[in-house]
């Protein structure tokens, strides 16, 4: 288990981080999601211990690894390290790079050359490279380099892998195999993952739990599936998944929008911060379009944008803009139509989901 208590990073007098609580068990696949700036790397190499907090301390596994007073070097802590830049060294052949963490591991006791051959054998075939181990890294696709660096960072065991936006020089093709790759990975060797990205599709399709981050503050840290249906904070909402903010009353546990009073949308779990200031979250998907009626919020399509599985409609509606999003299976609209936006019949997501 790892602890963060009141852990704040300043960088001069610029605080980069503020007073972060968090709790990470063992095996664990947490995803650190938030805007660029955020802090997220900074949360990184604190675990890492790659510099050490202004206040605050880390616990690992029972003990204080990083305080205002006293760090432990990463060598000395039982981590692996995947960064977006593969970090891989020209002059070593793949197989090599598998040995180096083997013979130089904090977690590895010396072993007979027989073992760290059977290791070496072991995970380049958990990352499907066996048969390129005489190959440098020039003689690799990104693809393959990053299952390099992937295979040198579990070689030796760790119980913390930390992993900094390690498929972004990734196509979208190769993301989504390498992602199962990690899932894969984290199923095999029990290893607990902290997993920075500033993608929310990547955190919700990978993580047990998401940090949101929001200017060195964690604004939610939940399940993906209670992060999306059950945003906490404004930034939350509009950051994943996008939602629209409708302003208007909440009255005996339902919400009147302010531009038709004659509409009552149910509570399907809105949090208590939204319920105050007169808010309700609606993501696009939950929406939906129709013909002008007499009962329901009118507005006018201003933009439309075809996405293959869906069509993205922007709709004005008394000077809020809504943002509508409908299967392609659904009746059509065009810019300047004049169309009723209602909320579909929504289910309250009950179990919560975990992706691996
Ligand atoms: P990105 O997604 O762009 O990598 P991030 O969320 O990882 O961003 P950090 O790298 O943790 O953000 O940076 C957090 C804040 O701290 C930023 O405003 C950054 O400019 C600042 N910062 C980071 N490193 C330093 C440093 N060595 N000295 C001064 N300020 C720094």
């Amino acid at each position: 288990m790892i602890e963060l208590v009141g852990v704040s990073k300043k960088y001069g007098s610029f605080t980069a981080l503020h007073e972060v609580d968090l709790e990470i068990e063992q095996g664990e696949f947490i995803a650190i999601l938030g805007p660029s700036g955020c802090g997220k790397t900074t949360l990184l190499k604190l675990l890492a211990g790659f510099m050490g907090p202004t206040d605050g301390f880390i616990v690992m596994d029972d003990s204080t690894v990083a305080s205002a007073k006293r760090v432990t070097p990463p060598e000395k802590r039982n981590i692996g390290m995947v960064f977006q830049s593969f970090a891989l060294w020209p002059h070593m052949t793949i197989a090599d790079h598998i040995k180096f963490p083997l013979d130089h591991h904090p977690n590895r006791k010396k072993e007979s050359r027989q073992e760290v051959q059977e290791r070496m054998g072991e995970v380049l075939r958990l990352v499907g490279l066996d048969s390129f181990s005489d190959r440098y890294p020039s003689e690799l696709s990104g693809g393959q380099k990053q299952r390099v660096a992937l295979a040198r960072a579990i070689a030796p065991k760790p119980n913390l892998m930390l992993m900094d936006e390690p498929f972004s020089a990734l196509d979208v093709e190769l993301r989504m195999e390498m992602r199962k790759e990690i899932q894969k990975l984290h199923r095999e060797t029990g290893a607990s993952i902290v997993f920075v990205t500033h993608d929310q599709g990547e955190a919700l399709a990978i993580a047990d739990r998401i940090v949101v981050m929001n200017q060195g503050r964690i604004e939610q840290i939940a399940s993906p599936e209670m992060i999306y249906t059950r945003p906490e904070t404004e930034f939350v909402a509009t950051f994943v998944g996008k939602c629209n903010l409708v302003k208007g009353q909440w009255q005996d546990g339902s919400f009147i929008p302010k531009i038709n009073p004659h509409c009552l949308w149910p509570d399907l779990g809105v949090a208590k911060t939204f319920k105050k200031n007169g808010i309700y979250p609606v993501r696009p998907e939950q929406l939906q379009l129709s013909m002008v009626a007499l009962n329901g919020v009118h507005g006018r399509v201003t933009f439309v944008q075809y996405q293959g599985h869906e069509i993205h409609y922007t709709v004005e509606i008394s000077g809020e803009t809504w943002t509508v999003h409908e299967s392609v299976y659904s009746p059509r609209f065009y810019v300047g139509d004049e169309v009723t936006v209602g909320l579909k019949k929504a289910v309250k997501p009950e179990k919560v989901l975990v992706s691996n």
